[in-house]
């Protein structure tokens, strides 16, 4: 893949956005690795649907701009994504109306409820706020970056990442699809969790569709225990994380203490 035509690409990506409501005026920020240590972002202050190759930036891993332009003013939270997943080759950031909405509304998309999703996205969870543009943001991802390629901000929008700046692009249409299936199911009702046994026979089939590795999300430990909010989920998915006692000891800590005000 030539620099011009990542250039290209994400021009495109960043029409389609626009066009999709994914984004308004100046909102959002695409980029994507060139090599170890350079990335092609999005230019600060432009609509995301008229961009042109040339205005495309290229930073360091530290954010040093390499070129000419500003780049974007989320770039943090872009490189901060590289730094921890080696994995990643491209990510995509918008205010999608939908997933936006259940970001601001504090509530994340972690239910085991769509086959689709469950065997692409997995559950998709809500990093809490941390103000836009400052270390603070990225650093909310830290609990979930490793196992998770698909997050809801709060208080802001979605952020997602992929092995390729399509399939970042095509994570955050389906995030936005998925979000407003479940705002339309909560009006007719509410979602249906799927049981156990098929959630695990889904999660059987993402090895079929090229989906391994990462956290598919929704746990299966018990019906009523999904994604991050399961006591298990740091040993399902990550038994090697120093992390582990700490964050296993915070949970039920919390736990506690919501049994005790509730
Ligand atoms: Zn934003």
């Amino acid at each position: 893949m030539t620099e011009l035509s990542l250039r290209r690409q994400i021009c495109e990506i960043g029409r389609r956005m626009y066009e999709k409501n994914f984004v308004a005026a100046n909102d959002g920020n695409i980029s994507v690795r060139l090599e170890a240590n350079r990335v092609l972002t999005t230019p600060t202050g432009v609509s995301k649907g008229f961009m042109t190759p040339e205005s495309i930036v290229i930073v360091d891993l530290d954010g040093r701009p390499l070129s000419d332009g500003k780049p974007s003013s989320e770039i943090l939270l872009h490189l901060f994504i590289y730094r921890e997943r080696p994995d990643v080759q491209a990510v995509v950031h918008a205010h999608p109306l939908h997933a936006t909405g259940f970001a601001a509304a504090g509530l994340s998309l972690e239910g085991c409820v769509t086959a689709e999703i469950i065997v692409t996205l997995g559950s998709i969870p809500l990093a809490p706020y941390g103000t836009p543009s400052t270390p603070k943001l990225p650093d909310t991802l830290r609990p979930y970056i490793h196992h998770h390629d698909a997050f809801l901000l709060a208080n802001h929008g979605a952020v997602t990442a992929g092995k390729d700046l399509w399939e970042a692009y095509y994570k955050m249409e389906r995030l936005e699809h998925y979000a407003h299936i479940i705002l339309i199911s909560r009006q007719l009702g509410g979602e249906k969790i799927l049981p156990k046994d098929d959630v695990q026979e889904l999660l059987s089939l993402r090895a079929r569709y090229g989906q391994t590795g990462l956290n598919p999300g929704c746990s299966t430990c018990e019906d009523d225990c999904i994604g991050a909010a399961c006591l298990n989920y740091e040993n399902k998915y990550d038994p090697h994380s120093e992390d582990l006692i700490g964050a296993v000891v915070a949970r039920i800590v919390e736990r506690v203490r919501d049994a005790r005000l509730g």
